[in-house]
C-alpha cells in the first residue's frame, strides 16, 4: 500500500485566467473572502503540529493561481525550513513568473510545474479565454525565467481537448528534443466544464503515445517527482514525456495524496467530498491541536478504504467544487 504522505496546498481559489477545462468566463464560481484563506501562521501551524507527525513531508502548492498569493515566497521559505519537509513544488500557470522565478527560487523553491496547453497564441488566447495574444509570450517568457533560474525537472503540464488542441501534441512533445524538460500530457477530467467535455471529450493518452511513437519512438523514461505519471522519452531526447491518465486508467488505488483548499477544507479525494474536514473552523474556534490531529489521522487512516472505493467505482464521482477551488 501506498504511504500517504503528499498534500496538496491550494493558497487561493481566484486566477487569472479562465482556461476553458477548468473555470470558463461565465461560470459564477462563488470565491472564498480573503479573511478565509488559510493564513501563512496557519498553513505552518497545521503542518508543524497535524500534518508532519502524521507522516507528511511532500508539500506541493497550487491554486486558483498561487502567484496571486502576495505572501507566497514566504510560505515556501516557512515550508522549506521545517526539518521534516523533503520536497516543495509549486504548480503554476506562469502568466506573473518571469519576476517572480528568482524571488521563488531564493525562497527555497527547486520544483515548479507549469501548465502550457498550446504553443500558438490565438489557441492559448483561446483556451485561457482571457484577450490578448501577448499572454502566450509572458507565460513563456516566466518558461525560459524558470529554466534560467534553475528550476529543474521543469514540468509542463498540457490538458489535452479534442479539437482544440490535440493537434500540437507531437510539436509540445517535441519540446523535450533539445530541452531538459518533462512535458506531460493530462486527460480532460469532467470537472469543471461539463458541456465541454460533453461536446469535445477526451483523448486517451495511449493515442498520443502512439502518434509519438509513429513519430520518433518511444521508451520508458524516468522523472523526479509525486506524480501519477508514466514516463516516457523519446529515443535521444533531453527531456521526458509524462502522461497523466486518470480517465482511461484509473489510478485512484495508488493515490498517496490529501488536498488543503484555500478556506482550509480538507478532503481525501479529489473527486469525493466524504469526510472532508474545515481545518480553518476547528483552528479558529480553538479546537486543541491534538484532537485536530487525530481527527486527520482518522480520515488518513480510511484513505485507502476511500480509494479502493474510487477504483472500483471507476474514477468519476460526485463532486461539489472546480479543480481551481479544490486546488488541482
Ligand atoms: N493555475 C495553476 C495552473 O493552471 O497550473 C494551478 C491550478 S490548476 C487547477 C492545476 C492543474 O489542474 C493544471 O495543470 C490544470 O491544467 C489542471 N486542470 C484543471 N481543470 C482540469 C480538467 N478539467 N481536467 C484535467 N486537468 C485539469
Ligand atoms: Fe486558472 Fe489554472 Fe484553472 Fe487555468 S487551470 S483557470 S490557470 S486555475
Amino acid at each position: 500500500m501506498n504511504a500517504i504522505d503528499y498534500l496538496r496546498i491550494s493558497l487561493i481559489d481566484r486566477c487569472n485566467f479562465r482556461c476553458q477545462y477548468c473555470m470558463p468566463e461565465g461560470a459564477e464560481l462563488a470565491y472564498v473572502q480573503q479573511q478565509d484563506w488559510l493564513t501563512r501562521p496557519e498553513i505552518l501551524t497545521l503542518l508543524r503540529a497535524v500534518f508532519i507527525p502524521l507522516g507528511f513531508t511532500r508539500f506541493r502548492l497550487t491554486g486558483g493561481e498561487p502567484l496571486l498569493r502576495p505572501d507566497l515566497a514566504e510560505i515556501i521559505g516557512d515550508i522549506v525550513s521545517l526539518p521534516e519537509t523533503q520536497d516543495v513544488a509549486l504548480t503554476t500557470n506562469a502568466f506573473l513568473l518571469a519576476d517572480q522565478a528568482q524571488p521563488l527560487w531564493d525562497a527555497g523553491l527547486r520544483r515548479i510545474n507549469i501548465s502550457l496547453d498550446s504553443l500558438d497564441p490565438d489557441t492559448f488566447q483561446a483556451i485561457i479565454g482571457r484577450p490578448g495574444k501577448s499572454r502566450w509570450h509572458e507565460v513563456w517568457a516566466g518558461i525560459l525565467a524558470a529554466h534560467r533560474v534553475g528550476f529543474s525537472p521543469l514540468k509542463l503540464n498540457v490538458v489535452v481537448i479534442p479539437g482544440v488542441n490535440d493537434h500540437e501534441v507531437l510539436d509540445l512533445a517535441g519540446l523535450t528534443l533539445e530541452r531538459q524538460w518533462h512535458v506531460r500530457f493530462i486527460e480532460f477530467m469532467p470537472i469543471g466544464n461539463d458541456a465541454l467535455f460533453g461536446e469535445r471529450g477526451w483523448l486517451p493518452s495511449e493515442e498520443i503515445r502512439q502518434k509519438v511513437r509513429d513519430r520518433w519512438g518511444l521508451t520508458e523514461g524516468t522523472v523526479r517527482g509525486n506524480g501519477p505519471a508514466d514516463v516516457f522519452q523519446i529515443p535521444g531526447a533531453l527531456g521526458t514525456l509524462g502522461f497523466i491518465s486518470q480517465m482511461s486508467e484509473c489510478f485512484c488505488d495508488r493515490c498517496n495524496r490529501m488536498r488543503l483548499s484555500a478556506d482550509g477544507w480538507l478532503r481525501p479525494c479529489l473527486l469525493n467530498e466524504n469526510g472532508q474536514i474545515n481545518l480553518r473552523e476547528q483552528l479558529r474556534s480553538g479546537v486543541p491541536l491534538p484532537e485536530i490531529r487525530a481527527q486527520v489521522g482518522a480520515l488518513l487512516a480510511a484513505k485507502p478504504e476511500i480509494n479502493y472505493k474510487m477504483r472500483e467505482s471507476g474514477t468519476v464521482g460526485a463532486y461539489g467544487r472546480t479543480m481551481s477551488q479544490i486546488g488541482g
